[in-house]
């Protein structure tokens, strides 16, 4: 320890403190303005300046390490006066006051700064004309450089927190003024728009663009709506409306980051067209059709026809004939009671969600071989880890906090192995990129692990000890030819090599992956191979090593987790187990069906022949988001009823019978589980709009008027109901999530949650390594479609764009669909960079703009999904996983030309 005296008192350090710290610890607040804690320190204003004994003049506290024997003085005239003189020469040409009086942020720093050190503010309105006047040319935000006090905050916030580098200073000397990717207009820059700069400004300079004329008349604790991160966020609400968002370092999930979605992208929730009113289909309207064709009508009236009509379906034809989607944008009690109403009223286990159609492989992979198909470790440890695999997944743009963590990891020294067809952002800065061919994502990760294996980086102590079945694996890596492995990845034995040295030497690694190893006919090939990677080299159950699947959307591993999903109840709990139905049937008083239901393309298909003819859709917009759009529409038509509850009249709504209005997850209590098992409160922000209603209380009103009583709708009493029934909830209540939440298991009301799971043993005891196989694609180039279609999600949007494309930031940050397209290719169909093409496959057509991306593989065409006027999925073949059931989005043969 360091011994040191502040003003007098002796104090014990840490090696490493800083003066700063240690002046804190001795219960005195310096002034600062550059410094602040997650920014490493920079000592630009000096504003925190001591005076040391022995030292010839003031050392910034914020940037002095600790030493012995140090002898500090805090105050003195001196330093007072130097310290007013500072705050005195920024005010001489600051505008006042430079926020507005609604930012959530408070007065700017340094006016309080001057309050506090009793340096007179310049009369409002006195400061000199602001020469560079507000630059507006950003949708999200505005920079005031007038209000500029030059701390660097942002420099480091854009720079060192998100990985971005945008920010920067241009000119030296007086001169000296930021800039955004070396242009004056942040508009027209490369951000992306997560608004670190902005959470760390002091000052006005960089704020949001939105109008904050009126003080927030609410801040509200909840998580954001959007991706699997799970970010916490807090909502400043005023006049009806979300005006700001903010977090703060103590949210674990996301520790003060968040992306453009979450910071600037909540203001759909009161676009003009939310659905507010229940609304019946008019008579005699055929086919699918807008708003138009719809009448309003009164809850009773709703709620009775949409529980008599699916009653009378499942009564008639048996359960099996009635189905339904639940959502993984609802909260776990939503989705709980959504499975009891499918469950428990209607008879059927024909029930699923979206989980169906990103992680399905994964769940099947890592449940076979270690008893749990979920995410082992939490999303900080990205950062933690000595290398990090990223396979399959576009981190920067689907989970961009995650991607902060692996970006400040990797500048701290770790090691970054990016798979992907695609050159996406964080294989531009990986220390290895492998750009597999789409579908032989199993040859690339054998190919690997056979590669580990002739360079003794096996894990041979942690094998011995925690595996079994590795003789058959490790006799299948022997045999694979690994000619065969180049020429199906497309990927040098020398890179595979690499990538084997890199991941097998590393202390730790912590693997990623998405939908790119997923979707495919091979998923769950796919992800028992990361999995046996990660055994071979020894990296599970410690912090820093493991397997975290990346989950999409904000609650689909809360979803899955409350048995919405057609083989399961709630925990992973078996249908066809006698025991657990037993438990289920007791606690309802119904009961229960002992046949899995059917997945989420098998209803379509079942619906389009007859065998499905009543589905309840939940928070779910099948008709843009499923695979071979025109069997799924002709599916929704052929229904005999269909029931939408949603937030927006979607594209699915078009095909409906009864549309229930539905308060979003911004307007109702509850809780969501991130990808990182972390269950979390969700808060209301906002009131639901009109006649809107929570999902649970319309769930539980179905469930009354089918004749079975559905319980207390609030989310408490569900929690509790669900708890009681699950075991890996089973320690969990509302008011034990608190501000942190809880990670399951928890199987006790006393269990603090298992942050890191598989730790001593993987929890079906020994893990289990798979025979490697591989399987082709469903669906590969032929003479009449020569290239391959993948597709995915960009930064801007989610999903279906249901939300996102109501979003005013995010639709004008990305308001349309594009084609990305190696300039090769683009040459072969005779096309231009910006030109429109016509991509057909056998099953319909698409016109979008091409891109051209020298990252792309030529012959490999990328459009994202989010675009109903541009729907992809019309493309796309269902052809599925055989065990999983998940679609092969990620390759489909098209044509291509020059529109
Ligand atoms: Fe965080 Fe995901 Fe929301 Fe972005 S979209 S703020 S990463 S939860």
């Amino acid at each position: 320890m360091i011994r040191l005296t502040v003003d007098g008192r002796t104090l014990s350090v840490a090696p490493g403190t800083r003066l700063l710290e240690a002046v804190r610890a001795a219960g005195v607040e310096l002034p600062v303005l550059c410094e602040r804690e997650g920014l490493a320190p920079e000592g630009g204003c000096r504003l925190c300046a001591v005076a040391v004994e022995g030292a010839p003049r003031p050392v910034p506290a914020c940037a002095t390490p600790c030493a012995d024997g140090m002898r500090v003085v805090t105050t003195g005239d001196d330093v007072a006066a130097a310290r007013r003189t500072v705050v005195a020469m920024l005010l001489a040409d600051h505008p006042v006051p430079c926020r507005p009086p609604g930012d959530a942020r408070g007065t700017c720093e340094l006016e309080a700064l001057a309050e506090r050190l009793e340096v007179p503010l310049p009369p409002p309105g006195t400061a000199p004309a602001e020469t560079n006047g507000v630059d507006r040319s950003h949708p999200a935000m505005r920079v005031r450089l007038a209000a500029c006090v030059e701390c660097g905050r942002c420099i480091r916030a854009c720079g060192d927190v998100q990985g971005h580098h945008v920010i920067a200073w241009h000119e030296m000397g007086r001169d000296r003024h930021l800039a955004f990717s070396g242009r004056p207009l942040l508009g027209e820059s490369e951000c992306v728009a997560c608004g670190q700069c902005v959470a760390e400004c002091p000052t006005g300079a960089l704020g949001p663009e939105a109008d904050l004329a009126s003080p927030a008349e609410a801040a509200v604790d909840t998580v954001c709506p959007y991706c699997g991160v799970g970010c916490g966020i807090t909502c400043h609400v005023a006049g009806g409306r979300v005006r700001q968002v903010t977090t703060s370092l103590e949210r674990p999930a996301n520790r003060g980051r968040l992306c453009v979605k979450g910071r600037f992208g909540l203001d759909y929730d009161t676009a003009a067209d939310r659905l507010t009113v229940p609304l019946v289909r008019r008579e005699g309207v055929p086919g699918p059709c807008g708003p138009h064709g719809f009448r309003e009508a009164g809850w009773d009236e709703a709620l009775d026809l949409v529980a008599e009509r699916l009653k009378d379906i499942a009564e008639r034809h048996g359960g099996a004939a009635v189905g339904g989607l639940g959502s993984a944008k609802c909260t776990n009690e939503d989705n709980y009671l959504f499975q009891k109403w499918l469950r428990g009223a209607l008879g059927s286990n024909n029930v699923d969600h979206c989980a169906r159609l990103c992680h399905s492989p994964s769940v099947v992979a890592l449940a076979r071989m270690l008893g749990s198909g979920a995410a082992t470790n939490p999303n900080t440890d990205f950062r933690i880890a000595d290398a990090v695999f990223l396979i399959g997944t576009n981190t920067l743009e689907t989970h961009p906090v995650i991607a902060t963590f692996v970006r400040e990891g990797h500048a701290n020294g770790s090691r970054l192995v990016v798979a992907d067809p695609r050159r996406v952002g964080l294989a531009r800065e990986a220390d290895l990129h492998l750009q597999q061919r789409p579908g032989s994502d199993t040859w690339l990760v054998h190919g690997i692990a056979r590669e580990v294996l002739e360079q003794g980086l096996a894990d041979t102590a942690f094998i011995a000890d925690r595996t079994e079945g590795f003789e058959a694996y490790r006799d299948g890596l022997l045999a694979l030819d690994m000619d065969a492995v180049e020429r199906v990845t497309g990927v040098g034995r020398a890179a595979l090599a690499q990538a084997a040295r890199i991941l097998g030497t590393a202390g730790s690694v912590l693997t990623g992956w998405g939908m790119g190893i997923t979707q495919h006919v091979a998923g769950s090939l796919n992800c028992a191979a990361v999995g046996a990677l990660a055994l071979l080299t020894g990296n599970l159950g410690r912090p820093g090593a493991g397997l975290n699947p990346l989950r999409g959307q904000s609650n689909v591993q809360g979803a899955s987790d409350m048995g919405v999903l057609p083989g399961v109840f709630p925990g992973y709990q078996p249908v066809a187990d006698a025991g657990v139905r037993d438990k289920f049937a007791t606690a309802w008083g119904r009961p229960l069906s002992d046949v899995p239901g059917l997945t989420v393309v098998e209803m379509m298909r079942a619906a389009r022949d007859g065998g499905v003819k009543g589905m309840h859709v939940m928070g779910e917009n099948p008709a843009v988001s499923d695979p071979d759009l025109a069997h799924v529409h002709e599916a929704l038509e052929a229904l005999e009823f269909l029931a939408v509850q949603d937030v927006f009249f979607t594209e699915t709504c078009a095909f409906a019978d009864v549309i229930l209005p539905a308060a979003s997850v911004l307007e109702r209590a509850g809780s969501v589980t991130n990808t990182e098992r972390r269950v979390q409160a969700v808060r209301p922000v906002l009131p639901p709009p009109g006649r809107a209603r929570a999902d649970g209380a319309i769930l539980v009103d179905l469930m009354a008027r089918a004749g079975m009583p559905g319980g207390d709708p609030d989310p408490a009493p569900v929690m509790a109901e669900m708890a009681a029934l699950t075991p890996t909830y089973a320690g969990m209540d509302a008011e034990r999530l608190g501000e942190d939440g809880l990670v399951w298991p928890c199987p006790a009301p006393d269990h603090p949650g298992t942050p890191v799971l598989h730790q001593g043993g993987a929890i079906r005891g020994k893990a289990a390594f798979l025979p490697p196989k591989v399987l082709p694609p469903a669906e590969t180039e032929s003479a009449d479609y020569p290239y391959l279609l993948t597709t995915g999600r960009t930064l801007d949007h989610y999903q279906t764009g249901t939300l996102s494309r109501r979003s005013r930031v995010l639709s004008t940050l990305t308001p349309a669909a594009w084609a990305e397209v190696h300039p090769d290719t683009l040459r072969e169909v005779g096309a231009a960079d910006g030109a429109w093409l016509l991509l057909e496959s056998p099953r319909g057509e698409v016109r979008v703009r091409a891109r051209a991306s020298e990252g792309a593989l030529p012959g490999v065409v990328f459009v994202p999904f989010h675009f109903a006027e541009t729907a992809i999925n019309r493309l796309v073949h269902d052809t599925l996983d055989p065990e999983a059931k998940i679609p092969e989005y990620k390759c489909s043969a098209v044509r291509v030309r020059a529109d």
